[in-house]
């Protein structure tokens, strides 16, 4: 498979904190790759990194071949990236509005055609679709947050704690609509703290202290040391 995101030795932080320490990674086309790490690793950092909302202070992020460390969030977009984070959903606008800010790069035509395909993945959505996002239930909004950043049509999807302040049912809700999205071919690269998301991923990283501690298949990181002893403390 040829390498869709690859990472090279990223550096970023805030002020005089160095938060990522030469960050490895890479993401093949039609991969989903687990971002796996601890409170405080630098999962979002990194993320936000990617997508052009931190400044990386070293090192090099390329999509598709080409160079993007120097381009504005926008330019990222556009070149087939979208980023979901943690807070995902406008509460005071509706469920249709949201879908039409996720594809702001889309003309109205194919923005109307993906928001049908999105409520034919999101059937509660379609319900709903004129209501604020602020009167879905948890597990709801953060189906919207998904499908909002599905809307762009991007590559590769960057997900920042998708399970996030969720119930173990909505989480359970969550991985078997991400199976959904797998299935249509796109490449996502999740980063989470719940163990589960790795029984979605072909591979994954265990990041510590801002540097890849650990990287490998599926199989390789559920027979990991390193990552039994981050998720559950014991080796
Ligand atoms: P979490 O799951 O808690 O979000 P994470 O692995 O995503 O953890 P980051 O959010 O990237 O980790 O945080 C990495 C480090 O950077 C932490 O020590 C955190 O306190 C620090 N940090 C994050 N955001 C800022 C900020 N805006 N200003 C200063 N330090 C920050």
């Amino acid at each position: 498979m040829s390498a869709l995101l690859e990472v090279d030795k990223v550096e970023a932080g805030y002020g005089d904190v160095q938060v990522l320490w030469g960050a490895d990674m890479t993401v093949a086309k039609g991969e989903t790759v687990l971002l796996m790490g601890v409170n405080g690793a630098g999962k979002t950092t990194l993320l936000r990194s990617l997508v052009g909302l931190q400044p990386c202070r070293g090192g090099a992020i390329c999509l598709n071949g080409k160079d993007i460390s120097a381009l504005k969030p926008d330019a990222r977009i556009r070149r087939g990236m979208a980023y979901m984070s943690e807070l995902g959903v406008f509460p005071t606008l509706s469920i249709a509005e949201n879908l039409r800010l996720g594809a702001y790069a889309l003309s109205g035509s194919q923005a109307s055609q993906r928001a049908d395909q999105m409520y034919q993945m999101f059937p509660d959505l379609a319900k709903k679709r004129r209501a604020a996002a602020a009167s879905l239930s948890g597990g709801q909004r953060k189906m919207l947050g998904l499908a909002k950043t599905l809307m762009s049509g991007a590559d590769l999807i960057l997900l920042d704690e998708p399970s996030s302040g969720l119930a173990p049912v909505f989480v359970s809700q969550v991985i078997e609509t991400l199976k959904e999205v797998i299935g249509t071919g796109t490449s996502l690269l999740i980063a989470e703290q719940n163990i589960a998301f790795l029984a979605l991923a072909d591979r994954g990283y265990l990041m510590d202290h801002g540097r890849m501690e650990v990287s490998g298949t599926r199989a390789e990181l559920e027979g990991s040391d390193a990552v039994r002893k981050a998720y559950f403390g014991v080796s």
